[in-house]
Order: C-alpha cells, then sequence, then structure tokens
C-alpha cells in the first residue's frame, strides 16, 4: 500500500510496518507476524493493547456526552474528577490542572503559564528558561525550542530567540566526562558550570529550569547520583523554578508514581500525557501549585485574562479514559508490580548485556532502559553514523521486537507496565539475538 499520508518524522520513508491489532504486551502486523511491544508504543501505552475496561470507559462516555468545552463558565463532571483525583497524586504543592491533547502542548502551555504569572505579579524580566543537551520536550513552536536535538532544531529557526532559552550541560556520564572525571566531579563541573551560566545572565531573568527526571527520547540518561540534589539547591539558591516534564516518567514508568519520586526531585511545575490514559485518548496535563494560580486567577488590568486554552482541553472521552486508567494503576496496583518487573529487567538487562562487545552501558530504572552501542568498548568510541541503534532495531523487528533506536548509538526498551517477569525473559531473549545480528553486521 502506497503511503499518502506524511510519515512522521521521515518523509522519504518507502517501507512502513502497518500494525494491525494488540493484546497485552504484543502487536500484530497485516500478516499476523507477533511482536513484543518493546517501547509501549511511543513510550505510552502502559496497561498494553485491547483492554476492554479502557475502551469501555470511553465509549461510555462518547454515548452520555462526546464533547463539552471547558471555558468561559462550562465545565463537565469527568474533567472535574480526574483534577481531582490528580491533586491527591502529584508532587506539586496544592496543584491545579490545564489539560490539553499532547505533551507538546503541554510544555507550550507551561511556558506561557510562567510568561502570564511573572507578568502578573509585575517581574517581567524573569523570563528566560534554562533546558538541557539532549532535553526532549516536544516539537510545537515552544516545546520544540526546549528541545535540544539537532533534528528537532534544523530548519524551523529553532530555538525561537524571542523566547530566551537558555541551554545547560546533559547529565551524562557516559558521554559527557572528561578524562579520569569520577561521577561526583562530573557532576559538581557541570553544576558550577550551570551557576556561572545563571550569574552571567542574572538570576533575576530566569523563570524556571525544565528537566526530565531521566531523559527519555534522546537515549534514556539517568543523572548520577547527587545531581539533582545539588542542582535542585543551585534553583532554589537563585529562585529558578523547578519544572519537571514527567510525559515519560509519570506513571509508573521509573518504578514509583513520578520520575520525581524516584529521582527524588521536589517539582514546583509538572506537566505529563503518555501514560495518563495509557494512550488510549490523547491527553496531558500542566500542572501548577496554588500559590501560582492565586496569582494568575486575579491578575492585574494590564496583564487581562488568560487567553489560552485548546478546544478539545479536558475532552470528556479522555478525562475517561485517564479516570479509569488511573482508577487500574491504583486498584491493580501496577506502579507497585512495575517496581518489582522493573528491577528484574535491569538487573537481567546488566547480566545478559554488560560483557557484550557491543555494548558500552547499560542504563536505566524500573521499566525504560537503554543500551549504548560501541564501537570500541574499552574506549567507548561511537559506531559511526549513529548506525548502532537503527540496526539493533531492524534485527529486532525481524525477530519479533519493536524497540526503538534514540540518539543514534542507543537502543531503548521500555515495554508496557503490565509486562510479566516471563514476558520480560522472552523480550531480553529476542533482544539478544537482535543485538548479536547488529554486532555481526557491524564488524563486517
Ligand atoms: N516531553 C517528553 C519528555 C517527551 O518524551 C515527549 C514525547 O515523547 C514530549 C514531551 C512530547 O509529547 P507529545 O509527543 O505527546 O507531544
Amino acid at each position: 500500500m502506497a503511503p499518502v499520508i506524511y510519515p512522521t518524522t521521515n518523509l522519504a520513508a518507502t517501507e512502513q510496518l502497518v500494525i494491525d491489532h494488540g493484546k497485552g504486551i504484543y502487536v500484530y502486523d497485516t500478516d499476523g507476524k507477533e511482536y513484543i511491544e518493546g517501547l509501549a508504543g511511543l513510550w505510552c501505552t502502559s496497561l498494553g493493547y485491547s483492554n476492554a475496561e479502557l475502551v469501555d470507559a470511553i465509549a461510555e462516555q462518547l454515548h452520555k456526552m462526546p464533547f463539552q468545552h471547558t471555558f468561559g463558565g462550562k465545565t463537565h463532571e469527568p474533567v472535574m474528577k480526574l483534577a481531582e483525583k490528580l491533586k491527591t497524586m502529584v508532587p506539586v504543592e496544592d496543584a491545579y490542572f490545564f489539560f490539553g491533547n499532547s505533551g507538546s502542548d503541554a510544555n507550550d502551555t507551561h511556558y506561557k503559564m510562567l510568561r502570564y504569572y511573572f507578568n502578573a505579579i509585575g517581574k517581567p524580566e524573569k523570563r528566560k528558561i534554562i533546558t538541557r543537551e539532549r532535553g526532549y520536550h516536544g516539537v510545537t513552536v515552544a516545546a520544540g525550542s526546549l528541545t535540544s536535538l539537532p533534528a528537532n532544531l534544523a530548519h524551523f529557526d529553532a530555538p525561537v530567540e524571542a523566547l530566551h532559552i537558555l541551554r545547560s550541560d546533559a547529565p551524562h556520564y557516559y558521554t559527557g566526562r572528561k578524562g579520569n572525571e569520577t561521577e561526583a566531579q562530573f557532576v559538581d563541573r557541570i553544576i558550577d558550570n550551570l551557576e556561572k551560566q545563571i550569574l552571567a545572565e542574572g538570576a533575576d531573568t530566569i523563570a524556571a529550569m525544565i528537566v526530565e527526571p531521566i531523559t527519555g527520547a534522546s537515549g534514556v540518561i539517568v543523572p548520577p547520583e547527587g545531581y539533582y540534589e545539588k542542582l535542585q539547591a543551585l534553583l532554589r539558591k537563585h529562585d529558578i523554578l523547578v519544572w519537571a516534564d514527567e510525559v515519560i516518567c509519570g506513571f509508573g514508568r521509573t518504578g514509583a508514581d513520578f520520575g520525581c519520586t524516584t529521582m527524588g526531585i521536589k517539582p514546583d511545575l509538572m506537566t505529563f500525557a503518555k501514560q495518563l490514559s495509557s494512550a488510549y485518548f490523547p491527553i496531558s496535563a500542566s500542572v501548577i501549585p496554588g500559590w501560582m494560580y492565586e496569582k494568575m486567577v486575579a491578575p492585574s488590568a494590564a496583564v487581562g485574562v488568560f487567553g489560552h486554552g485548546y478546544t478539545y482541553s479536558g475532552h470528556p472521552a479522555a478525562c475517561a479514559a485517564a479516570l479509569k486508567t488511573l482508577e487500574i494503576y491504583e486498584r491493580d496496583k501496577i506502579f507497585e508490580h512495575a517496581a518489582e518487573v522493573g528491577a528484574y529487567m535491569q538487573e537481567q538487562l546488566r547480566a545478559i548485556f554488560t560483557d557484550h562487545p557491543l555494548v558500552g552501558e547499560v542504563r536505566g530504572k524500573g521499566l525504560i532502559a537503554a543500551l549504548e552501542l560501541v564501537s570500541n568498548k574499552t574506549t567507548g568510541a561511537t559506531i559511526e553514523k549513529g548506525a548502532g541503534g537503527a540496526t539493533v532495531q531492524r534485527h529486532a523487528q525481524d525477530n519479533g521486537l519493536l524497540i526503538r533506536a534514540v540518539a543514534g548509538n542507543a537502543a531503548a526498551l521500555c515495554p508496557p507496565l503490565i509486562i510479566t517477569r516471563e514476558e520480560i525473559d522472552e523480550m531480553l531473549r529476542r533482544l539478544k539475538i537482535a543485538v548479536d545480528g547488529a554486532y555481526a553486521e557491524l564488524k563486517e
């Protein structure tokens, strides 16, 4: 079948795998071939495929009331219930929620919330946002500018200069260390760089710093021990807000409710999407603390109304999907399960791949992990043209496993949270065949 849609990101793609249906952690193509969904779709199908409870909850809501907006004095019960439920879950002080449709638009919303808030309190100069190298925050104009991957910036006049975005070091010891630097020395150096940058820019011009607790799409980067403690102390000292982008980490992925819990972050603001509804319906949330909300509901006349919102903000069917997802997470103890089988997956990955000649580093937490693929295990030299990830991904697909090549030379794993130990064994068996196959091919 000739593709007549724009294939996302690769406009020239000629071969596409056409996925037809799914069950549990498995998906099947149009020829009936089975694949383990080792990336939970795009880091999102936490409850796997064909979950009838979720489908029924969405259908029931669509039958009852398929649409109601949340503008100008109107609202509906599912969105109110969802906000109430989330308020009991998030680590943000007295949280308030703005709902959207994607991780990207949630981050754009926060960009605007921050501008609006600092204007409302008479500090319009506090407008810069710090992001990190290798951060991924989406593709809309502000989120795309906060993202640091070359392909997301090139050709788009991004980062948009008027958005005042500052870039800081990626907390990735494996690729970022200098010489014989220890992890602790690496952390001190990048924190010191950041402080110099803050002082040079002027702390009173910086609103917030956005961080993925564990960086996902650009290589599953787990910052070293002590990094977040020092980072938060620095940001607090300079009165810069901590904005956690939990779009991948949120809701059990790292073996806890949020990546912030796993990594010891106390966020002021949060954004999340994906696993909020197990991807059965698009929904995202931008979360702000009550002390910010209070200043925003009573803005000065000069600031005026908060002119921002999407037609589908708080879409009733999306809220029904999210409410049912959260109910299942709690009832079936999905986060506890993810912590238990996640620890097993991490242990097995290290046992199988640490000594593999193609693998420089095995990293991850909970049910998210990556293999750094190298051409020389001793020096950690990368494989030319970032061919490592793509080669492993192709061999994996041939062997019935869908994974994702990220940041060129890393292969990422992020299976549905419902995966069992036995299914992890089978996933890693297929992954081993793929890594061996890629090694044999790349050696030639
Ligand atoms: N933030 C993070 C950390 C992400 O990983 C992603 C997507 O993968 C986004 C934001 C953007 O989300 P979306 O693709 O739903 O716009």
